[in-house]
């Protein structure tokens, strides 16, 4: 079996040593309540469940993966594979869904800085199993940002405790990215609900058989609707109805058609959902449901974020082992085991060479995540107003980087660990090519990586004139000029936000002439941006680990630093390969006629 032991050590140093995160804490009225103490015992919960409940049951979720059948009813029904409803059950009553949950509906007001600690958990140990939860939590979310004090009522309790899940119903066999051309309808009745009609595919946790109920969030369109993505409304859809009292009703008329069969994570249910004159209820305004579901969709691209972050820690834990055993050629510096038949891999520099890939991403994405989360957490609960809208601004910025960065490190990272164990890597037995496929999705679901780059480069950069980006670059530069630590990283991060002002600027200024050029520039830009924000993330790690050189942790500090010198050196060089990328612009693309795309005759 797969192994996993918490990375507690390196969280701690996130928390307390690069963003001192008790601090923050005591001197905001909304968070006094949470202390370290508090934290670290929630962590090393999460730690044990995660390794004893959900690592156990990962592969054999794998193989036999999520069943659906008909039941005598004529609805779908989907069974999750075995251990599955006992461990879900385990996890809704420690608490867990409601750890980052509004206090006034039952949940226990965590900031995302712990939240997300437990959610990179659960995610590097059950892929499949961590989205019936999140899902969850994601739903609740944007029924507290837009529900009416009736809905949060009925719904809010039942799914922090676990007793119900939520799902977030999109995409449409013709709609995926372009939501703006959904077809489902959305009816007016005179009790003041809605009768939706229409097909969603994909859907995650769709059906299962974890919880009583499942509460869908549905985007549909009534029939006087505008055009496009302006006449898109929200709906909160039961698959049960839910007496005054809080009771279950009468089935709904929503069902699961099937479910998919996947590459990866086979255990999470993806369910085509027929929506057949089920009744549902306004979430907001009509109209509005769009921005209604973002605060969702917001959250879900930053969890899919540590999904991949998840995928990365456990591939490098398990090829670092398989590193530390395998016994095969001699290491080039010298016979390093003579009692044996050869020296184990990882005396050679080119295993060396992968597992840094993963542990340098590992590192940097976590902090990376870290440092989204405390701004969420600054727009949050700060009590000072121009904080917090600098807090959200810098988040609606860096959101479709966590998004897509992360999970393309985190392919790129499973790939290089899956290396490391050879022809072993790729068969069953060991595990490493169940972690490939099932981090695969992290690219593609909750807007492919793609369009998250359009959404960084068109949205979020040049529809500010890049303001939003030049603040963030001022923001590193002001960092980097103050740091004590005398390390390669403070020129290599200077650089990097050099190379992305500069790129900026190219781009902003080459967009009014090449129509395409934000499309054809957009997934490299974000490159850069990421390597220029793990850089950052670099220069505060080493900052928070220098002049600890009598601590009882010294060489955990020092290696920080090594680790540092492994990214500047080998892995940061690649932002300049992008940033040519960007500066070759789009011509290369648009320069070939249609017809060189034209499938070929038979
Ligand atoms: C396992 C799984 C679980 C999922 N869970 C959910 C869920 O719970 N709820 C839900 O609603 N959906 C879910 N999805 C759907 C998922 O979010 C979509 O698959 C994804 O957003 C892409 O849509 P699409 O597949 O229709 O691809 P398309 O939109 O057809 O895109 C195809 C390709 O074209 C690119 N593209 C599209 N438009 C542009 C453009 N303007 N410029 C440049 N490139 C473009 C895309 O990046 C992509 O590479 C899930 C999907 C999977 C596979």
């Amino acid at each position: 079996m797969a192994v996993y032991n918490a990375p507690l050590q390196d969280m701690r140093f996130i928390l307390n040593d690069v963003f001192d995160a008790e601090k923050l804490w005591q001197a905001n009225e909304n968070l006094a309540h949470v202390d370290m103490d508090t934290v670290n015992m929630i962590l090393e919960e999460m730690a044990k469940l995660s390794k004893n409940v959900l690592l156990p049951i990962n592969r054999e979720g794998d193989e036999e993966g999520a069943k659906h059948s008909i039941g005598a009813d004529g609805n779908g029904v989907v069974s999750t594979p075995a251990g599955f409803k006992e461990a879900y059950a385990q996890y809704a009553e420690s608490g867990w869904i409601g750890l980052g949950g509004d206090p006034e509906y039952g949940g226990q007001g965590f900031p995302k800085m712990v939240t997300m600690l437990a959610e990179e958990m659960i995610f590097t140990t059950n892929q499949s199993f961590a989205l019936y939860p999140n899902l969850t939590v994601g739903a609740s979310l944007a029924l507290l940002a837009s529900a009416s004090e009736e809905q949060k009522q009925t719904y809010l309790e039942k799914m922090y405790s676990g007793e119900w899940s939520g799902t977030m119903c999109l995409t449409e066999p013709h709609a995926g990215t372009d939501l703006g051309i959904i077809k489902t309808k959305a009816v007016p009745n005179d009790d003041g609900s809605y009768d939706i009609t229409g097909t969603k595919i994909f859907i995650t946790g769709g059906e299962h058989d974890l919880t009583d109920n499942i509460i869908h969030l549905v985007l549909a369109k009534t029939l006087d609707a505008p055009a496009g993505s302006r006449g898109i409304s929200l709906f909160v859809v039961p698959k049960f109805h839910v007496n005054a009292d809080g009771s279950l009703g009468e089935r709904n008329h929503v069902s699961a058609g099937s479910i998919e069969h996947k590459m990866g994570i086979k255990a999470s249910a993806t369910c085509v959902m027929n929506f057949d004159n089920a009744k549902g209820w306004l979430v907001g305004q009509e109209n509005k449901g769009l921005a209604a579901m973002f605060v969702m969709m917001n959250y879900e691209r930053l969890t899919m974020g540590l999904q991949g972050l998840g995928g990365t820690e456990l591939a490098y834990q398990n090829a670092l082992v398989y590193a530390n055993d395998r016994l095969q050629s001699r290491s080039d510096s010298g016979v390093k085991n003579p009692d044996k038949s050869a020296d184990q891999l990882i005396h050679h520099a080119d295993i060396r060479r992968m597992l840094l890939n993963a542990k340098a991403n590992a590192e940097a994405s976590r902090c990376f995540a870290m440092y989204v989360a405390r701004q969420l957490d600054i727009a949050k609960f700060s009590t000072d107003d121009d904080a917090k809208k600098a807090a959200a601004e810098r988040v609606a910025l860096l959101t479709p980087v966590t998004k897509a960065f992360l999970t393309d490190k985190a392919l790129e990272s499973t790939i290089d660990c899956q290396q490391v164990f050879g022809g072993h890597g790729y068969i069953r037995e060991w595990g490493m090519e169940q972690i490939v496929r099932d981090t695969r999705i992290a690219q593609i679901y909750e807007g492919t990586n793609g369009i998250q780059s359009l959404d960084l480069l068109g949205r979020k950069v040049a529809k500010n004139g890049g303001t939003h980006m030049d603040a963030f670059i001022t923001e590193i530069r002001e960092f980097v000029g103050n740091m004590t630590a005398d390390h390669a990283i403070k020129e290599a991060t200077l650089k990097a936000a050099d190379t992305l002002e500069e790129l900026t600027k190219t781009v902003l200024a080459n967009i009014s002439e090449r129509k395409d050029e934000i499309n054809g520039c957009a997934v490299d830009y974000l490159q850069v941006t990421g390597y220029a924000c793990y850089a950052y993330m670099f220069a505060m790690m080493v900052e928070a680990s220098q002049g600890k050189e009598q601590s009882e942790s010294a060489e955990f500090y020092a290696n920080k630093a090594k680790l540092a010198d492994y990214y500047v050196g080998r892995v940061l060089p690649r932002i300049h390969a992008h940033a040519k990328m960007v500066r070759a612009g789009s011509e290369p693309m648009t320069a070939f006629d249609l017809d060189y795309f034209t499938p070929a005759e038979a």
